[in-house]
This record gives C-alpha cells, sequence and structure tokens, in this order.
C-alpha cells in the first residue's frame, strides 16, 4: 500500500528523521492558509500529492508546456497561484502514465536552501534476505538512469536483522554518501530511525529523493513510503492513510473479492490459480510471443462467484483480446472453475477467444460442463498447448 508524501513525512518526523515543515491542503483557501501558518519565510514549495514520483518534471495536461506538479513559490500571491494550477488538475509524469493522475491534495511546505541533492532508499534484498540501504550521490534524478548508466555510483549497505542498524552501519551509509565528520555525525541517527521506522511499521520500501544536504545538517525532502499490505491489520493508523481515489478500479475489486490482481501491458488476459502458476503463465505466453495483460491469482479456495468477479476484471481492460484460463484442481475443483468461467462468459457475452486448460481434482467433469456450455471455448491439453493456442487465437482476432 503507497501513501501520499505528506503523510510519508508526518511519519517520518514521527520517528526522528528530519524533514522540512510543511502543511497538506485539501483546496487552494487551505494552501493559502498553510503558506500564512508557515509564518514569513522566504520561499514556500507547492507540491502536488499524487501516488507517483516524478511530478517536479511532470505536466499538466491542460497547460503541457507550463510548470510541474513541485513549485517555488516566494510569496503567498505565488503559493495561490501554484495551487489554482494544480488543483483538481490532471499531472502527467513518467510514473503515471500518459492518462496522469488527479491532483486533489495539495502540500505546503517550507523552501530549502539545498546544498546537494543525494539518493536514499531503504528495502528488502530478497537475494540476502536483508534490510537494505542503498545511497547515491546521484541524487534528485531517476535512479534507474544512475543504475543503467552508472551502476557503481549506487552504494549498497545490508542490515544483520538480529543486531538491527548499528552505528557503524549508519556510518557505511554516510560513507556511500561521501560524508564528511559532521555530516556523518547528524546522518547515524537520521538512518538509525529511518531503519526503526522501516522494521515497526512493517515497511516494503522507503525513498528518500531527494536526501538533501543544508550546511551540516541531513533532512528528507522527498518521501515514498510503501507498506506490506499482509501486515496492515496491526497498524490501523497506517491502514487509515489508505487513499483509495489514486488506486486502480480493477486492483481495487480483485483486493476486495480476495483476489491478487495486477494490471499490465499486454493483450492476453491470464485467470490462473496459484501465484506461481500464473507466474509460469505468464512465462509460456512470452515464450510463445504473446504478451500478458494480466496477472491473476484466483487463490486456492475460490467460488464460482469469485470466478465471476476475476472474469469479468479481466473484461473490463479493454486492450484484452485473448483469454487463457489455467487451473490445477488442487484443493480447487475444475468443475466449479467450469462454473464460473461458463456463467461469466453468459453474463458478459464474450466476445474474445477463451482457451481453457483444466488440469487436476474432478478434471472430467469440468470438461464436460465446458464442453456442453454452447460457448466458443478453445480447449487445451496441456499448459504449452493452451499457451500456443491463445497467442495464435490473439492474433487472429487482432487480424480480424
Ligand atoms: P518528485 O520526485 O515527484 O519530482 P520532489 O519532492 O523530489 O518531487 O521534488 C523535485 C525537486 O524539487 C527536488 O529534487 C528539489 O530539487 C526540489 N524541491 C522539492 N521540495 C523542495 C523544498 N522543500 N525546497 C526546495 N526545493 C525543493
Ligand atoms: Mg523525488
Amino acid at each position: 500500500m503507497n501513501i501520499h508524501e505528506y503523510q510519508a513525512k508526518e511519519l517520518l518526523e514521527k520517528y526522528g528523521v528530519a524533514v522540512p515543515k510543511g502543511i497538506p491542503a485539501m483546496s487552494v483557501g487551505e494552501a493559502v492558509q498553510a503558506a500564512k501558518d508557515l509564518g514569513d519565510i522566504p520561499l514556500y514549495v507547492v507540491k502536488a500529492q499524487i501516488h507517483a514520483g516524478g511530478r517536479g518534471a511532470g505536466h499538466f495536461t491542460d497547460n503541457p508546456s507550463g510548470k510541474g506538479g513541485v513549485r517555488l513559490c516566494k510569496t503567498i500571491d505565488e503559493v495561490k497561484d501554484a495551487a489554482e494550477a494544480m488543483m483538481g488538475k490532471v499531472l502527467v509524469t513518467k510514473q503515471t502514465g500518459p492518462e496522469g493522475k488527479e491532483v486533489q491534495r495539495l502540500y505546503v511546505t517550507d523552501g530549502v536552501d539545498i546544498d546537494k541533492e543525494y539518493y536514499c532508499s531503504v528495502v528488502l534484498d530478497r537475494g540476502t534476505s536483508k534490510v537494505t540501504f542503498m545511497v547515491s550521490t546521484e541524487g534528485g534524478m531517476e535512479i534507474e538512469e544512475v543504475a543503467h548508466e552508472n551502476p557503481d555510483a549506487i552504494v549498497r549497505v545490508a542490515i544483520d536483522p538480529v543486531a538491527g542498524m548499528t552505528d557503524e552501519d549508519a556510518k557505511a551509509v554516510a560513507a556511500g554518501l561521501k560524508f564528511d565528520a559532521a555530516k556523518t555525525e547528524k546522518a547515524i541517527p537520521f538512518f538509525k530511525n529511518l531503519y526503526k521506522m522501516y522494521i515497526e511499521l512493517d515497511a516494503s520500501i522507503v525513498e528518500i529523493n531527494p536526501l538533501i544536504t543544508v550546511g551540516d545538517d541531513v533532512m528528507a525532502l522527498d518521501a515514498k513510503i510503501n507498506f506490506d499490505p499482509n501486515a496492515l491489520y496491526r497498524h490501523a493508523d497506517v491502514a487509515a492513510l489508505r487513499d483509495e481515489t489514486e488506486e486502480d478500479e480493477n486492483e481495487k475489486i480483485a483486493a476486495d473479492n480476495e483476489l491478487s490482481y495486477v494490471r499490465l501491458d499486454g493483450n492476453i488476459g491470464c485467470m490462473v490459480n496459484g501465484a506461481g502458476l500464473a507466474m509460469s503463465t505468464m512465462d509460456i505466453i512470452k515464450l510463445k510471443g504473446g504478451e500478458p495483460a494480466n496477472f491473476l491469482d484466483v487463490g486456492g479456495g475460490a467460488t464460482a462467484a469469485r470466478v465471476t468477479t476475476a472474469f469479468k476484471i479481466i473484461l473490463s481492460d479493454e486492450n484484452v483480446k485473448g483469454i487463457l484460463v489455467n487451473i490445477f484442481g488442487g484443493i480447487m475443483k475444475c468443475d466449479v472453475i467450469a462454473e464460473g468461467v461458463i456463467a461469466a462468459a453468459k453474463e458478459v457475452n464474450l466476445s474474445v477467444p477463451l482457451v481453457v486448460r483444466l488440469e487436476g481434482t474432478n478434471v472430467e467433469k469440468g470438461k464436460e460442463l465446458m464442453a456442453n456450455s454452447g460457448l466458443p471455448i478453445i480447449a487445451a491439453d496441456d499448459l504449452e498447448d493452451a499457451a500456443t493456442k491463445v497467442v495464435q487465437a490473439t492474433r487472429e482476432a487482432l487480424a480480424a
């Protein structure tokens, strides 16, 4: 689960990680009031709050050549102009996709006289099973580009899960940023508190880009935090920060129905039981020259109704030009899946080719139901056959 920058900064502040002063605003009026409340300062920064980065370099759809979603303002009047230019408008960044995101919240914050921008993130490295700091002196810009063009500019420090983050670890992170002794002194509590927050709140990613220095002080100027959704039940205060308007409608419906759904860019919809099988289904589709439109795991104990919901979610994506249902009936019985698929296909007037591969418990019963359904279902014998058939059928559907 993702949260907004202003919410992330409130959490950071609670944990003693330095951030500039700031106040969220839900309207232009509130933004002006927020600036007044920050007091008579030389520089205000008005920042669009959306669940995507790259706001500074982005643009608004009503003014494509204008400024982006991070604006420096010298006066309260400029704050008002900036807020008006952003609130309710659609901001397009490298991370939003071309459709952009509507800005419904702003953050008015203290403008900082930055000496230098750095990159810092905390992630779980699944290779070493350790929470790992990734830092770079190449901050502010896109870290993906740094990783690609200059991978040596990223320094990794893995934290021992039993010992926790020590002063030595924090010094190693500071050394990765080439901090001198005075900055390192300030950076030790900064990094240790960041680690404490990551662990205590069950975060999956904390990204500070940029982390900045002003004199010897170290501060988080931007903040992105992702939380492990499986741990939200023990953090009601974090769960309350969820902003559903930022989430993909289908991913929301899927979550409410205990389906794991992630939308992708391809055109072959997939419905599979089990995350591992779903991954290999996507792999084999690609191997056969196709592109999956989604990852969808209906889980072990899905009902016919849940399968129907899953089917509708897949079909609501207009890029989908073919569907592959790949089910191994273990806990899940093949005839239940078949019933769900048939019910859904009838309900939505299925208009794209549908390939079904069933195997396991009650497979004969499932196949019989499909064959007698009167629907043009393409039956497949095994996974390879299924992938070949769905790629072929999707190609034909696109050509038609
Ligand atoms: P995004 O990553 O979405 O573009 P950031 O918060 O990283 O948004 O802001 C982009 C850039 O704007 C920063 O790299 C920094 O140069 C500048 N900036 C952001 N916040 C402030 C601030 N409070 N004071 C001064 N400059 C800022
Ligand atoms: Mg940033």
